[in-house]
């Protein structure tokens, strides 16, 4: 009944219908029920509604998900990995206190590829994700259950985090918004740390004006995290309207020239590219500058291998502290270092291993000026010459895929051109900290495909402005896939 509702409608129900939000929340939990076998969307789902009542806010009485990286006190939170699967916390994340605190209700714990690494949505101790608008597709990850929930309608809004392209790739894939601010806008106070230089909190919603009204309940700066910004005091939702006219931005050749790509036969990433170039020339004629720059292609090239050293070597380092003995389920041994092993071995899959060995190879003291402090320097690069571009234009628009999402059989083409820029250039919203913002603009085969916008660091609100308009433009606001409709409560 209230299946596919964005905040604001759900706002209108429990302001002007009389519709208590309880009313709501056992219906989303219903359909959050019946939906779990095919999609799995979530590790927990939650069953006694519960909602504070003090100061009323946009989102008292709204339902929402919660990523299974974040800390919940009292709540199952196993980062969708076997070494945390009984872990209970004993404190709340920042993200999740706030929310509460606005009245929010917490329908679900999400699922996500295991330690946030990965993109697939395939590789959580639960089991993988199905795609909303094709079961035989991935959502991609790691914030895969959180884009299929707000995908199949069942929250308006699902909190994610995003340390390469989590939150943005599944929202193309999925079709809905997703959005990572500058970092330290939102605390990461009792995030599960991946790669601490590059990890964000954000949100995946159904529309621009749903980013910001959440968005604009769980940034500030929190004591709890030296890493977050001082507060911008900004409203985002009341900048959404403002006037964007003669707002530059640029779109990099060596990402999205078609004839980079002529001989190839991947008819998806040509439609996908001429869609793209189509909706540019629509943005144009509502009064965006938008120009094609260059960038150097050995730089861009390296933002992959340097994405992956870091965020390995990072995340070997975090991870340090899942041994098995303070936290998850210990196994037998006649020594710590023997029990260490085995829960080791036993707690994560394959992914997380190779990238723990890739990590601790890093960092070892021979390799680290080579591997480890050369990719930072490169990082540098990268993020100086987005910068001096900044100077010029407000902001970075590029396709957020080349592709529609995969199916579960499909083998990766990992080395090719597509592969090392096309589906890797969302990593330099990471490098810099930059919001960075993906919406639906286009339908291919039936499935949704994002448009990816980066803009200056600290100017989210300039970014969901901008965000806004190009909305209006794709006219994709609030789709969500129907799929499930007979089993509609
Ligand atoms: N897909 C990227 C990876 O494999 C990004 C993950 C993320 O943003 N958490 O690490």
């Amino acid at each position: 009944m209230y299946r596919g509702l964005n905040i604001t409608q759900l706002r209108d129900k429990i302001d002007n219908e009389g519709i208590s939000p309880e009313e709501i929340f056992e219906s989303t939990n219903k359909l959050a029920h019946q939906l779990q076998d095919e999609y799995n969307s979530f590790v927990t789902i939650i069953d006694k509604f519960k909602m504070k009542t003090t100061n009323k806010t946009l989102l008292s009485g709204i339902c929402y998900g919660l990523k299974d990286n974040i800390s919940t006190s009292n709540i199952l939170t196993t980062s969708s990995s076997n070494i945390l699967k009984d872990y209970i916390p004993v404190y709340d994340a920042t993200v999740y206190k706030k929310l509460k605190n606005a009245g929010a209700v917490l329908v679900g714990k999400t699922v996500l590829d295991e330690l946030a690494m990965g993109g697939t949505g395939t590789t959580a101790h639960t089991g993988i994700v199905r795609n909303p608008w094709d079961k035989n597709r991935m959502i991609g990850g790691s914030s895969a259950g959180s884009a299929s929930a707000v995908a199949l309608g069942i929250v308006p809004f699902a909190i994610g985090s995003d340390t390469g392209d989590s939150i943005r790739k599944p929202a193309s894939f999925g079709g809905v918004v997703g959005f990572k601010p500058t970092y330290g806008r939102i605390s990461r106070y009792g995030l599960f740390a991946f790669a601490s230089s590059l990890d964000h909190i954000g949100t995946l919603t159904r529309n621009v004006h749903d980013a910001a009204a959440v968005v604009d309940i769980i940034k500030g700066l929190d004591p709890n995290d030296m890493t977050t910004l001082k507060d911008d005091n900004k409203n985002y939702v009341s900048s959404l309207e403002n006037d964007i006219k003669g707002k530059k931005l640029f779109y990099i050749k060596e990402i999205c020239d078609k004839k980079l790509y002529q001989d190839s036969n991947d008819e998806v990433m040509l439609k996908i590219l001429d869609e793209f170039h189509k909706m540019l020339d629509k943005l144009r004629n509502q009064g965006f500058i938008i120009e094609e720059v260059s960038i150097d292609k050995q730089l861009l090239e390296a933002l992959y291998p340097t994405y992956m050293s870091i965020s390995c070597a990072e995340a070997t380092s975090n991870n340090a502290n899942l041994t098995g003995i303070q936290f998850g389920p210990r196994n037998d041994g006649s020594s710590y270092q023997e029990i260490m092993m085995k829960d080791r071995t036993l707690g994560f899959s394959e992914l997380i291993k190779r990238r723990f060995i890739l990590g601790s190879f890093i960092l070892q003291k021979e390799n680290q000026e080579k591997l480890f402090l050369n990719a930072c320097r490169i990082r540098r690069l990268i993020v100086d010459k987005i910068n001096e571009l900044f100077k010029d234009y407000d902001g970075m628009i590029l396709p957020a895929s080349g592709s529609i999402a995969p199916k579960f059989d499909d083998s990766s083409e990992k080395l090719s051109e597509k592969y090392l820029i096309l589906e890797n250039h969302l990593v330099i919203g990471n490098f810099g900290g930059f919001p960075s913002i993906t919406l639906p603009f286009t339908m291919i085969e039936n499935m949704p495909v994002g448009i990816n916008l980066t803009g200056r660091v600290k100017e989210d609100d300039l970014v969901l402005n901008m965000a806004n308009y190009i909305e209006k433009v794709t006219g994709l606001s609030d789709i969500y896939s129907k799929v499930g409709d007979s089993n509609e409560v």
